[in-house]
């Protein structure tokens, strides 16, 4: 059983960042939640802890302690960026300790989940000297998860879908960094649509237009999203592709 340990950044009298209306604690809790469901709803073989579940105080240490007692065999910290900036970055404690390789091996596979479902700004894969990812016993990763004080990242942060993006870019990342197993089960995936109005296409290639379809329009995904020139794609159970852009389409499955 693999026991992965979520920090919802902040909480309670700290609000965190703030910017556009956005507070980092709401934001860091509805990920760590949304993060929790996924692994919880699709994987086997592991169990979730939350630093918190609510809007509550609590302390650098009180966090790391509660992983650590626990004997979490991953940390992820899940904060939102501020300070003038846009997109997404991550970061591992830039000591020097005998688990290192292994531990940025780990994140790096987290950190290319969360922008290949996001399509997030790549910041990079960072270090530096964190209390979460210092004090943890066990290898972590701390994800600053778009700029709180950007208009555009604000924008997308606002969206329900775009956390949900978030959430699964996470979920996917440690399920495959941690070799979990998805469940047995009969799930589809699906897109709906975000715009007013949207493009298909007839085969992987933006020039080739199929037909317009409409906003909250539901369709079958049958090949995941794979990089096709300038963008990415899903191909769709009718035959047609779309645009896989989270801020036009959004991914799930049930
Ligand atoms: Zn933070």
């Amino acid at each position: 059983m693999t026991k992965i340990f979520i920090d919802a950044g902040h909480g309670g009298t700290d609000p965190g960042a703030s910017g556009n209306g956005l507070h980092e604690k709401d934001l860091t809790l509805a990920l760590a939640l949304k993060t929790r469901d996924i692994l919880n709803n699709e994987y086997d073989g592991h169990s979730v802890q939350l630093s918190r579940t609510s809007d509550r105080t609590l302390s650098l240490t009180e966090r790391t302690n509660m992983a650590n007692s626990w004997g979490a065999d991953y940390l992820v910290s899940i904060h939102i960026n501020a300070g003038g900036g846009v997109g997404f970055e991550s970061f591992t404690y830039n000591g020097s300790y005998s688990s290192k390789a292994e531990t940025n091996r780990l994140a790096g596979i987290v950190h290319d989940a969360i922008v290949n479902r996001t399509e997030f700004r790549d910041r990079g894969k960072k270090e530096a000297n964190f209390h979460m990812v210092r004090e943890s016993a066990m290898p972590s990763v701390l994800t600053e998860n778009g700029f709180i004080d950007s208009t555009s990242d604000a924008a997308a942060l606002k969206s329900d879908a775009f956390l949900n993006s978030i959430a699964r870019g996470h979920a996917e990342g440690l399920a495959e960094a941690l070799g979990l197993t998805r469940k047995a089960s009969e799930t589809q995936a699906f897109v709906k649509i975000l715009a007013d109005s949207l493009w298909t296409y007839n085969s992987a290639d933006w020039e080739d237009r199929a037909v317009i379809v409409g906003e909250d329009e539901v369709f079958t995904v049958i090949r995941n999203k794979f990089p096709v020139e300038g963008g990415h794609m899903y191909q769709l159970k009718s035959g047609l592709y779309i645009t896989a852009n989270p801020s036009y389409v959004e991914f799930y499955k049930k």
